[in-house]
């Protein structure tokens, strides 16, 4: 079977992704690129359901080399993804507390250190209607210098070097976002701290990553008050 490696690690990934809760039904997709190939859920097959044989292959210009079903609508993210970064693996969610945090801000501020793994604060891409290019170009101009982005109103998508690195990414994305819904859940005195360019270059430089030090303020300042304003 071509790519039977990747097909099974897709099969096998869609079942986590439900048993870990970050997909309800049959939403979210995954992929892993090999070479000019891409292996990628098809379109509306429920995970639990899904063998290694119903994961297609296609091109990286959407063409079916081996897919007995069609491939997930969402297939433009993932060609665009693909097209402009060097991901390896791509793995879109509708995990529960990104999705809240898509439908009230602009951006996931630093709250947590962890954010660093996927570069920095996590910018939301404007809602376009699932399965099109305009959604597609939204999030790939979201994405820009991070491993990860929210889609206003649909939920998060995330890319890595291998599948269970960008898995890792979505699972760590979920996780912040939940730490920063609970944080502005609590009544005032309590106002949630944002970690700085500074404190997040810091944890970037020990990860061996490559957090910008530079570009547009992070302060806590106008993060909570654009936070607050677009609620
Ligand atoms: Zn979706």
């Amino acid at each position: 079977m071509l790519l039977a490696s990747e097909r099974r690690l897709i099969a096998d990934h869609g079942r986590r992704m439900t048993a870990d809760r970050l997909v309800v039904g049959t939403s979210g997709n995954l992929s892993i690129r090999a070479g000019d190939l891409l292996a990628v859920t098809p379109s509306g097959h429920a995970y639990e359901t899904l063998t290694p044989e119903l994961v297609g292959v296609h091109r990286l210009d959407g063409g079916a080399v081996d897919a007995p079903l069609a491939p997930t609508s969402e297939l433009p993210i993932h060609q665009l993804i693909y097209g402009h970064t060097d991901a390896l693996a791509v793995v879109h969610t509708h995990s529960t507390a990104a999705t809240v945090v898509s439908t009230v801000v602009d951006e996931l501020p630093t709250i947590h250190y962890i954010l660093a793994v996927l570069g920095g604060p996590i910018r939301v891409a404007p809602y376009a209607t699932f399965g099109s290019q305009e959604l597609a170009g939204n999030v790939l101009a979201a994405i820009e210098g991070r491993s990860g982005v929210l889609l206003a109103n649909h939920g998060a998508v995330t890319y890595g070097p291998s599948i269970e690195v960008a898995y890792d990414r979505a699972r760590y994305l979920e996780w912040v976002c939940d730490v920063w819904l609970r944080a502005h859940s609590l009544p005032p005195p309590f106002t949630p701290r944002v970690l700085g360019g500074p404190e997040m270059a810091e944890v970037s430089a020990r990860l061996g990553g490559g957090y910008p030090t530079t570009g547009r303020s992070r302060e806590a300042g106008p993060e909570g008050a654009g936070a607050a304003g677009a609620g």
